[in-house]
């Protein structure tokens, strides 16, 4: 992508011009280069849903452990 074209003049120009430098009118912006969800580190959701399933299995073993002592007795 060595190259754009103006959609007004159809004159070769810049791909990361903003104005077009042959007839001077406004060219539609490329795209921002990070998406807006890269803004947010989804690590950190991650990481407490994790932490919170590992509590939960942990405790729900102990529990278990716990109520099979019971049955042997
Ligand atoms: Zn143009």
């Amino acid at each position: 992508m060595a190259s754009q074209t103006c959609a007004y003049c159809y004159e070769k120009i810049n791909p990361r011009a903003v104005v077009c430098p042959f007839c001077g009118r406004d060219l539609p912006s490329a795209p921002p280069a990070a998406p807006a969800s890269c803004r947010f580190p989804l690590w950190i959701p991650l990481v407490g849903l994790t932490a919170a399933t590992l509590t939960g299995a942990a405790l729900l073993a102990a529990e278990f452990l716990r109520e099979r002592r019971h049955w042997l007795d």
